[in-house]
């Protein structure tokens, strides 16, 4: 019997059973492995939207076979394994693989055009240099890109797919792995600066997942549905890690299914009564703006009883608009729970009160852009800013405001957002300077901007896309969004941000729009309906504006602006010159 095994499960008594005794994922795997070998785990939707059903056996047996191959092939215990796959079976064993083991899994995501490689090769070698990463798998359509990257990389040995090693080796030897060992890397997608590999710990993720999992009610009968990417947090931990652990199942597609037509998700909750699933904000306007009405006809939505919008700003019009035009098919406007966390807290850090349904602050914009205070503005006050709340920190987690000394400030107050507790993850790998910059004495800080009121959390931005201009604090995301609406321009691809003005000492408030629009007079009709835009928002118009052609605006590979990027083109005089593509592009293999 295995030490993990503490009480064994009465028959019939295995729907409330988690595996609380488990100190490692990979005890979680093998508990559920053990007690319920058959149980679907993921049904994994094709092109035919038919699931391929996998059970905890399955995935158990396949990824001994993958832990063998490694092994075989001189793996030891905490070597790094860079994971560059997409959405499919082979990623789910490929990631047990390594762990099984005794290896250190890092997602890194997929390339996708040849004129974007240059761009993606730089990034990924960086991060399997901070990895040190030993193995690269991947499929054979990316070998040839493996085979570039393996030549920056030094550390690099192997490239191999799940196939070649799952076919190599028949037994694995797991080493045993304390909860303070690191689970799995998470880099962030570096919206803010290069990638950082945050150390997410076997007691990090269990803490996290038994927090959310507490706080959410789950139950072995929720069916989570979720086409997020698996190298970033929200799909790999949110969803799949979650549903592992708590034993509901998971119906998985792919982000380009969704991508390219996103009634499917919601095609997919209503077939398999899908109860949980999560998205940034972005998705949501996709199924505004993408789905006819046609396309919805006999969708029903009513299972549908938790759907998280987080990973970056949430809009309270987006909200509005999606709880509004799908209430007409079933769905409960108290499901959209706005919801917020970040690799450095493993992942959820505050999540709003089950059923309440979205909180809304409106506040005196005055009083928040000139001294961070957020005043409730009066029902008929024209000039006001609204903010969504994110609910509460988690239980056994903590979350504080500080001013830039590090001073508690009290409610209503903006500063910097700092979080503690279980879920706090050491730090960045290989990276004792920068971790140093954040964490301090058992304080994380998450480089988010936000105000606390009755005990909930407001969001009000990233302390590095604050634009301070004359003493006013202006953000950048309700400006792009609203630019983003005008016809002739694309939307999604506005970049609002500061730059330095030396002889002032303040920030210029610069817009980077990307238009196709050639003819000179419709331009310079574009310029003037941004300048009303962003006097309309922020009471100032901007200092210049910039019409760059479609895709200059670089994003992360989760989609996210990378404003400082567009920030240093800008200064060097190099907007124009084709950008990362956004997660939609680099997914495809
Ligand atoms: P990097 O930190 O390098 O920029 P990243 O943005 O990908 O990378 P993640 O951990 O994936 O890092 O994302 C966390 C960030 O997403 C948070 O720090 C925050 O800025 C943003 N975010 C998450 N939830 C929300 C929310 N509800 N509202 C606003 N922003 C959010």
């Amino acid at each position: 019997q295995p030490a993990w095994v503490v009480d064994p499960v009465a028959p019939g008594s295995l729907e409330r059973q988690v595996p609380d005794t488990a100190r490692t994922l990979v005890d979680v795997l093998s508990w559920h492995a053990h007690y319920q070998p058959g149980h679907t785990h993921v049904r994994l939707l094709g092109e035919d939207d038919r699931p391929e059903d996998i059970s905890y056996g399955d995935l158990q047996r396949e990824a001994q076979g993958v832990a063998a191959g490694l092994q075989k092939g001189g793996l030891r215990t905490g070597q790094t394994v860079a994971l560059m796959l997409p959405t499919g079976r082979d990623f789910l064993r490929g990631f047990f693989g390594i762990l099984l083991a005794g290896g250190i899994p890092v997602p890194i995501y997929p390339p996708l055009r040849l004129s974007q490689v240059e761009d993606h090769l730089r990034r990924q070698a960086g991060i399997l240099c901070n990895a040190e990463a030993r193995v690269l798998i991947t499929v054979a359509e990316a070998k040839f890109l493996a085979q570039l990257l393996r030549s920056q990389v030094p550390s690099l040995v192997r490239i191999a797919s799940v196939a070649e090693l799952g076919g190599e080796g028949q037994d694995c030897m797991t080493p045993t792995r304390q909860p303070e060992d690191i689970a799995f890397l998470q880099y962030t997608s570096g919206s803010t600066g290069q990638p950082k590999g945050v150390m997410v710990s076997h007691a990090n993720l269990l803490a996290n997942l038994r927090a959310m999992g507490t706080t959410l009610q789950v139950e072995p009968r929720d069916v989570f549905v979720s086409w997020l990417p698996m190298y970033h947090d929200m799909g790999l931990i949110g969803a799949w890690l979650g549903s592992l652990y708590y034993g509901f199942s998971l119906v998985l597609m792919s982000p380009l299914a969704f991508l390219a037509r996103p009634g499917r998700w919601l095609w997919a909750i209503h077939r398999f009564r899908g109860t949980l699933s999560a998205a940034p904000n972005f998705a949501y306007e996709l199924c505004l703006g993408k789905i006819s009405d046609a396309e919805l006809e006999g969708l029903d939505l009513s299972s549908w009883r938790l759907a998280f919008n987080g990973a970056e700003p949430v809009s309270p019009n987006t909200l509005q608009r999606f709880a509004e035009r799908f209430a007409r098919y079933g769905l409960d406007p108290r499901a959209l729970s706005p919801v917020y966390g970040l690799a450095e807290g493993t992942l959820g850090v505050a999540f709003p009160p089950l059923g309440r349904g979205p909180l809304i602050d409106r506040v005196q914009r005055e009083a928040f852009q000139a001294r961070g205070q957020a005043i409730p503005a009066e029902a008929d006050d024209g000039a006001t800013l609204s903010f969504v709340s994110c609910g509460r920190p988690l239980p056994g987690h903590q979350v504080r405001i500080v001013d830039g000394n590090g001073i508690e400030l009290p409610e209503r107050r903006e500063g910097r957002l700092q979080f503690s507790g279980p879920s706090t993850s050491a730090g960045y790998y290989r990276a004792p300077e920068e971790t140093r910059r954040v964490l301090r004495d058992g304080w994380m800080d998450s480089l988010d901007l936000a105000y606390m009121t009755a005990g909930e959390l407001y969001i009000s931005g990233r302390a590095k896309d604050l634009i301070i201009r004359a003493g006013r604090n202006i953000y950048p995301y309700d400006v792009e969004a609203a630019i983003g609406s005008l016809p002739g321009l694309r939307k999604g691809c506005i970049a609002v941000f500061g730059s330095p003005d030396p002889a002032t000492g303040t920030d210029r408030l610069v817009v980077m729009a990307e238009s196709a629009e050639k003819d000179k007079s419709t331009r310079q009709g574009l310029r003037q309906a941004i300048n009303r835009v962003v006097v309309d928002i922020t009471g100032v118009p901007p200092d210049d504006i910039v019409l760059a052609p479609p895709r200059s605006v670089l994003k992360t590979s989760s989609g996210k602006i990378r404003r400082a990027a567009c920030r240093e083109l800008y200064q060097r005089d190099e907007v124009g010159r084709p950008g990362l593509a956004p997660w939609r592009q680099v997914l495809r293999l």
